[in-house]
C-alpha cells in the first residue's frame, strides 16, 4: 500500500495561490498538507532593504489569510532551511500540534478537522514515519548559478544545496532512515519556471542555437517560432485540497507567525507610508484594474514620461511580479485577451505585452551565466576601466549629487522603493557612463537593496544595458541630469516633493539652484553649499570626458573584433 504522503510545500517566490503548478501537483494524493516560508539570514532577505522586507512580509501576511481560508496556515520559520527541514521532518511539527490539541473536543478556529480527524492525525503522525513528501518551488533564488535557481536535496537525513544537475539526481534519494525519511519531490523546472516566467528559458535557448538571444528582435524572432505560453491553472480552493488534512497550532503565530519590522530589529520611525501594499490579493486588485482602463492598455507606450510619471503611474506590478504574488502566464494572457477586443495596440517592444517580453528576455539572458551580476567571468559584459571612487558612489547613493532631478529620484529610490523606468534610466546614466564612471556593479548592488522589484536578471540586464556594457552600444547620447528632468516635469514638483529642502525654489531654478541669485536661496531658504550641496561635477566637461572614454573603450574592441574575430557581444580583456 502507498504510504501516506504527508506535504510540505515550501513557498519561495510564488508566494500566490493561482496558477501554482507545483503547489497543485504536489497536493494531487496528498494526506495532509503544510506550507512553510522560510527567513533565511543568509538567503535572499541579507540585502534586503526596508521596503523590500515590508513588502515581501505583506506578501506573507496575504499568503497566510489566503491559506487561512483552506482552514489551513503559513509556517513562518527562521533560520537556513539546511537547518530548518531536518528539523520540521523529525515530526517536531507533528509533535507541537498533538501537544497543542485541546482536550476539550473543540478545535482550533480555521481547522477543519473534526475529533474523529483528529485522532486520525495520531495515527497518522505515526504512519508518516514512512514518508513526507515535501516539495519546494525552485524559482528564481538568487544569486546562484543556473538560471537563478538553487536546488535543495536530502541526502543521508541532511538538506543540503546543491546544483541542477545533482539535485535531479537526488530525486532518488529518499527512505535512507527508517524513522525519519524525507523524499525530496522535485519540483519540475516547468514548474518552477512558471512562477516567474510565460515560457521556459531552455526552450528558447535551444531555438537559438544552444545560446540566449541577446538583442530583442532575435528574441522576438526565436519566440515567434514557439509556442504562446501555457494558460495559467486555476487557483487551489477548498475543493482542490478537500482530501487533505490541514493540521495547524494553537499556538501557531507564537510559534511560526509572521514577524513584523520591530521583531526583525528594523527602526520604523521614518518609514513612509505604504505606497504598495505586498501580497497576491493587491496584485489581482491592481491587475484589474488596469485591464478596465482599455484605452490606457492599449496606448501603453513606454516612452513617454509626464510628471505624473514620475510618482507610480504605470502598472507598477514590477515589486509582485518580482515576488511572484503574480504569475506572469496570468498577466500575459489577460492582456492578449484584452487586445484581442480592443484591435488595436501598440506593437513590443513598446506594448506592455512587450514590457512582459524584456523581463523575459533578461531572465532568459542570465540563464547560465552566474556571472551576469558581475564585469568578471562575465562574458557578455564589454570590460569598461571604470573609476574608483568611493566618496562619488556614496553621495550618489545618498542622494547629494547637488543636481536635483538626480538626487530627488535616489530619494525616491530610498524613501519608496519604486521609481518610473525612465528615472532608473537618469540616475544609472549619471552613476556610469554619463557623468561620475564608477561602474555598474556598485549601482546594481544598491538597486538590489532598496528596490522593492529588485530582480537579479532583470536588474544586471538593465545596468550592463544603461552603462553601456553590454545589449546597448549608443554611447554618444546620454542624460543631461538638467534638461532631462526638466522635460519630464516642468514644474519641479517631483523634487519638491521628494526634497523639501528646494521646495520654495521657483520653477526657474528648481533644476539648478546653485545659478539662482542669492537673493532667490535667500527667499527660498536654502542656501547651496550650506543647505544643498553644490554639484559634484560639471556635467557638460564630465559627459564628454566620459564619451570620450567610452569611444576608446569601444574603438579598441572594435580592432579587437577584427584580430580575434569576437562574436559581437563577447567582451574583451
Ligand atoms: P510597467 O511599465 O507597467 O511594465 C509591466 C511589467 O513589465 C513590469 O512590472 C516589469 O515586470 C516588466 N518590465 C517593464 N519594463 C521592463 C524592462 N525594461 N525590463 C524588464 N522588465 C520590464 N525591473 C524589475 O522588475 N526589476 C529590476 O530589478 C529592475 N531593475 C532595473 C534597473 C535599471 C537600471 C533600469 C533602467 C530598469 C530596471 N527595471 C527593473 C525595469 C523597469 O524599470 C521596471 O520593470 C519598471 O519600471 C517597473 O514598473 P512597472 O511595473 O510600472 O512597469
Amino acid at each position: 500500500e502507498e504510504p501516506k504522503r504527508n506535504l510540505l510545500h515550501w513557498f519561495r517566490k510564488g508566494l500566490r495561490l493561482h496558477d501554482n503548478p507545483s503547489l497543485r501537483e504536489a497536493l494531487d494524493g496528498a494526506s495532509s498538507f503544510r506550507c512553510v516560508y522560510i527567513l533565511d539570514p543568509h538567503g535572499d532577505v541579507s540585502q534586503f532593504g526596508i521596503n523590500r522586507w515590508r513588502f515581501l512580509l505583506q506578501c506573507l501576511e496575504d499568503l497566510d489569510s489566503s491559506l487561512r481560508k483552506l482552514n489551513s496556515r503559513l509556517y513562518v520559520v527562521r533560520g537556513q532551511p539546511e537547518d530548518v527541514f531536518p528539523k520540521l521532518f523529525k515530526r517536531k511539527l507533528y509533535t507541537d500540534e498533538r501537544m497543542n490539541e485541546r482536550t476539550d473536543g473543540r478545535t482550533e478556529e480555521g481547522t477543519n478537522e473534526r475529533t474523529d480527524e483528529r485522532r486520525d492525525k495520531r495515527t497518522d503522525a505515526r504512519t508518516n514515519e514512512g514518508i513526507m513528501n515535501f516539495t519546494a518551488q525552485y524559482s528564481q533564488e538568487t544569486r546562484t548559478a543556473n538560471a537563478e535557481q538553487t536546488y535543495f536535496a536530502i541526502r543521508g537525513g541532511k538538506v543540503q544545496r546543491v546544483d541542477a544537475e545533482s539535485a535531479v539526481e537526488a530525486e532518488s534519494v529518499g527512505s535512507s532512515k527508517p524513522h525519519f525519511a524525507a523524499k525530496l519531490r522535485i519540483c519540475p523546472p516547468r514548474h518552477a519556471e512558471a512562477s516567474r516566467n510565460p515560457r521556459h528559458d531552455a526552450e528558447i535557448i535551444s531555438e537559438n542555437d544552444g545560446t540566449p538571444p541577446l538583442t530583442f528582435k532575435r528574441f522576438q524572432s526565436v519566440l515567434s517560432r514557439l509556442d504562446p505560453p501555457a494558460k495559467p491553472e486555476d487557483r487551489i480552493t477548498l475543493d482542490t485540497i478537500c482530501q487533505c488534512k490541514t493540521p495547524t497550532l494553537l499556538a501557531h503565530d507564537d510559534k511560526y507567525g509572521i514577524p513584523s519590522l520591530d521583531d526583525l530589529g528594523f527602526d520604523t520611525s521614518g518609514l513612509s507610508s505604504n505606497v504598495f501594499r505586498g501580497g497576491e490579493s493587491e496584485a489581482l486588485q491592481r491587475l484589474q484594474g488596469h485591464l478596465q482602463r482599455k484605452a490606457w492598455v492599449a496606448s501603453y507606450e513606454k516612452s513617454k514620461m509626464t510628471s505624473q510619471s514620475l510618482f507610480p503611474s504605470q502598472t507598477t506590478l514590477s515589486p509582485y511580479l518580482s515576488f511572484g504574488c503574480i504569475s506572469p502566464r496570468l498577466f500575459y494572457w489577460k492582456l492578449h485577451e484584452l487586445y484581442r477586443k480592443i484591435k488595436k495596440q501598440n506593437d513590443p517592444p513598446l506594448s506592455l505585452h512587450g514590457q512582459l517580453l524584456w523581463r523575459e528576455f533578461f531572465f532568459t539572458a542570465a540563464t547560465n551565466n552566474p556571472s551576469f551580476d558581475k564585469m568578471e567571468g562575465n562574458a557578455i559584459c564589454i570590460q569598461v576601466p571604470w573609476d574608483k571612487n568611493p566618496e562619488a558612489l556614496a553621495n550618489w547613493a545618498e542622494g547629494k549629487t547637488g543636481f536635483p532631478w538626480i538626487d530627488a529620484i535616489m530619494v525616491q529610490l530610498r524613501e519608496v522603493g519604486w521609481v518610473h523606468h525612465l528615472g532608473r534610466h537618469a540616475i544609472a546614466c549619471f552613476l556610469t557612463r554619463g557623468d561620475l564612471w564608477i561602474s555598474w556593479e556598485e549601482g546594481f548592488k544598491v538597486f538590489d537593496e532598496l528596490l522593492m522589484d529588485a530582480d537579479w536578471s532583470v536588474n544586471a540586464g538593465m545596468w550592463l544595458w544603461l552603462s553601456c556594457s553590454s545589449f546597448f552600444q549608443q554611447f554618444l547620447n546620454c542624460y543631461c541630469p538638467v534638461g532631462f528632468g526638466k522635460q519630464a516635469d516642468p514644474t519641479g514638483d517631483f523634487i519638491r516633493h521628494y526634497l523639501p529642502v528646494l521646495k520654495a525654489f521657483p520653477a526657474q531654478y528648481i533644476y539648478e539652484p546653485w545659478n539662482a541669485p542669492e537673493s532667490v536661496q535667500v527667499a527660498a531658504k536654502c542656501i547651496v553649499g550650506k543647505d544643498y550641496p553644490v554639484p559634484m561635477v560639471n556635467h557638460a566637461e564630465a559627459s564628454k570626458l566620459c564619451m570620450k572614454r567610452m569611444k576608446q573603450v569601444y574603438q579598441m574592441l572594435l580592432k579587437m573584433r577584427a584580430k580575434v574575430q569576437l562574436p559581437k557581444q563577447i567582451a574583451y580583456k
